[in-house]
């Protein structure tokens, strides 16, 4: 049988290029996401590949009832999950003066909260199943070294971190390894074009922003076997940032 692996965001960037990269090399992959329009299209890429729809939750990772009720449904009727990705995440970028309070509790919410909601309602079946599992979080550079204008979502990054490394410490022992993917600037929807991108890519060594190809293939190897004694890490993909 085939290893289901649970990929939220699913519908962005980071979250369609895993979940293909992913269904390329036989994981069966479960897509979550908030827009159904979103989620069919990757769902369809993943089909190409398979030959088989892939199941697609829809829910708000920000809203805990929600998420209960849709992951324990689907663990019951589809088996449990070898790998969480953590990967849906929102940014309401402004300097912190600026930052109004629903721009804050929406980035704590969407990013950090998510870590309770959504590995809560999974987590005791994947720890009874006494198999290797894996969580990888996608946290970002800017949880690592912090970023102006970035506060909220700085802090939910870094929160993902510290969530991780407990998580990590408490897990090990029944094989189950929690790893912090961190990215640098990554080419999605999520990159802000108004930005001064030219200015942005200078203060970045490998000069150039990263493409979903060069995360892709580091969660494959944290979900592989021999990952299997890495755990509590956090990992930069971002051409030399930091
Ligand atoms: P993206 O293209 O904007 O995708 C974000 C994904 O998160 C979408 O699938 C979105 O789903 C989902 N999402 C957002 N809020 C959600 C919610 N409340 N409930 C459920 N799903 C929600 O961004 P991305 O670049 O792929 O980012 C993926 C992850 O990588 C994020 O955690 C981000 O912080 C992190 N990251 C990105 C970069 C970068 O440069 N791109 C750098 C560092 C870290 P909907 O379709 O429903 O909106």
């Amino acid at each position: 049988m085939s290893k289901r692996v649970l990929i939220t965001g699913a519908s962005g960037g980071i979250g369609a290029g895993i979940a293909t990269y992913l269904a390329k090399l036989g994981y069966e992959v479960v897509l979550c996401g908030r827009n159904e329009d979103k989620l069919k299209s990757v769902a369809k890429e993943v089909e190409k590949i398979t030959q088989k729809l892939p199941v697609m939750l829809k829910f708000d990772v920000a809203n805990e009832a929600q998420a209960k009720e849709v992951l324990t449904k689907d663990v019951s009727e589809n088996g449990v999950y070898y790998a969480v990705i953590l990967n849906a995440g929102i940014t309401r970028d402004n300097t912190f003066v600026g930052i109004e309070s629903d721009d804050w509790k929406d980035v704590i919410d969407t990013n950090l909260n998510s870590f309770y909601y959504v590995l809560k309602p999974v987590l005791m079946d994947m720890i009874r199943a006494k198999k290797p599992a894996r969580i990888v979080v996608i946290s970002s550079v800017s949880g690592v070294m912090g970023n102006r204008g970035q506060s909220n979502y700085s802090a939910s990054k870094a929160g993902l971190i510290g969530a991780a490394k407990s998580l990590a410490i408490e897990l090990a022992s029944r094989n189950i390894t929690v790893n912090c993917i961190a990215p640098g600037l990554i080419k999605t929807e999520m990159i802000d074009e108004s930005l001064p991108l030219d200015e942005i890519k200078k203060a970045i060594p490998a000069r150039r922003f990263g493409e979903v190809s060069d995360v892709a293939p580091l969660v494959e190897f944290l979900l592989s076997d021999g990952a299997s004694y890495i755990t509590k890490q956090v990992i930069g993909v971002n051409g030399g940032m930091c």
